[in-house]
């Protein structure tokens, strides 16, 4: 096979693989504790799927507008306005299948061959490959653990060039569960003003936070024209496999990533639409129950890491993963992820799944039950005692 030469700059997201490495396990017979994927292990509330069969039934199974149903872009432009204190007219808001499309798509529709994209790094693997596969040059931001696992404004300022062209930020963050404070958001802010650069703000966990509350950059004056917000109903409600998301943007921006949707997806599927409505305007209660039990998951899993010799784990704010630091074991991070899955039968995912900054931690999904978590913490002090 001749594959185009940009195949080779594609990136992808270790989680999959891993999972499909643990599921082949599993048919062997071997019983793996999943601590790779990061998804919620909940059920989809009973009203979102119940909304979608009834919308099945409507009729709702066509092709619809590619920015998304009208109706569904006014409930989200009302909810953006509400969460983020801002102005937010339905015309900003471009429905996709899962909030990831609008990485790939605002990338796409911004950057061009050659210009500079800086980036947290751990971070979401997918905002690396992307930049990378449309030739623009990805600069990662380390993130440290010394800080909390935020990004260092001064580091920021010296990354900056006339070619910066974008600046990913992801708060609450994945891999590490670290957000970013308000002061943080404004000096972002200041340096994106100043130089003229879009900011891509994935705010896919903004609903899942156990301290504080969340900000969005989008709220700060003169920031909404210049922020791309990438949000969606993946996590907050339990639908990673429904493919539903969206990004709030720049009117003058929103018709191109439409575009965009028109040449790969043509639309976001209807009756999913008319669930996501249901998901927004209904009951919020298994919400807050959710992030109840993952606060609840949270403290167990960190306490139990801590507790090993070898390792220490800050306990993250927000989203439902852990980070912790494992270079006191001194293995290579991917040796020992791979060990864990294999000898150990626990699913965990390298550091360096999210980019050179990783290597010395490992990320664990605490979307499992506390029963999973403590088997697998378990079989980690186990085989720990070993080597
Ligand atoms: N952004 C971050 C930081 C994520 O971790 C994920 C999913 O893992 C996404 C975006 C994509 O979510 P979706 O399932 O809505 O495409």
């Amino acid at each position: 096979m001749r594959l185009a030469q940009r195949m080779s700059r594609l990136g992808t997201e270790t989680a999959f693989e891993v999972l499909a490495k643990a599921k082949k396990l599993e048919k062997e017979g071997k019983e793996i504790i999943h601590l790779e994927i990061g998804e919620p292990d909940f059920n989809t509330p009973q009203n979102i799927t119940e909304a979608a069969i009834e919308a099945l039934k409507e009729g709702y199974t066509h092709y619809g507008p590619s920015a998304g149903l009208p109706e569904l872009r006014e409930v989200i432009a009302r909810y953006v306005a509400d969460t983020r204190k801002i102005l937010v007219d339905p015309d900003e808001v471009v429905v996709t299948p899962g909030g990831k499309p609008i990485m790939f798509f605002s990338i796409l529709a911004l950057v061009d061959e050659g210009d500079e994209v800086i980036y947290p790094n751990p971070g979401f693997p997918i905002y690396e490959s992307v930049i990378e596969f449309i030739g623009a040059k990805p600069v990662p931001i380390q993130l440290r653990e010394e800080n909390d696992f935020r990004l260092d404004i001064d580091e920021l300022k010296k990354l900056v060039t006339s070619k910066t062209k974008m600046i990913i930020i992801n708060s609450p963050q994945n891999p590490t569960g670290g957000i970013l404070t308000l002061e943080d958001l404004k000096a972002i802010a200041d340096v994106a003003i100043s130089k003229n650069i879009y900011v891509l703000s994935d705010e896919i966990y903004s609903r899942i936070i156990y301290e504080g509350k969340p900000h969005s950059i989008a709220s700060l004056p003169d920031m909404k024209e210049r922020t791309i917000i990438l949000d969606g109903f993946s996590k907050t409600y339990a639908m990673t496999g429904w493919r539903i998301g969206y990004g709030v943007m720049n009117k003058s921006l929103a018709p191109h990533i439409a575009r965009l949707m028109t040449n790969s997806n043509s639309c976001t599927a209807s009756f999913t639409q008319r669930a996501a409505i249901e998901a927004i305007t209904g009951d919020q209660s298994e919400v807050d129950k959710m992030v109840k039990e993952f606060k609840r998951r949270r403290d167990v899993i960190v306490k139990g890491l801590c507790d090993f010799p070898k390792l220490s784990c800050s306990s993250p704010k927000g989203a439902f993963y852990v980070f912790p630091n494992v270079k006191k074991i001194g293995w290579d991070t991917k040796k020992l992820a791979d060990a864990l899955l294999n000898e150990a039968g626990v699913a965990v995912l390298s550091g360096t799944a999210f980019g050179k900054f990783g290597e010395g931690y490992l990320r664990l999904s605490y979307a499992n039950s506390v029963e999973n978590i403590n088997k697998g913490l378990e079989r980690i002090r186990k085989f720990l005692a070993k080597i």
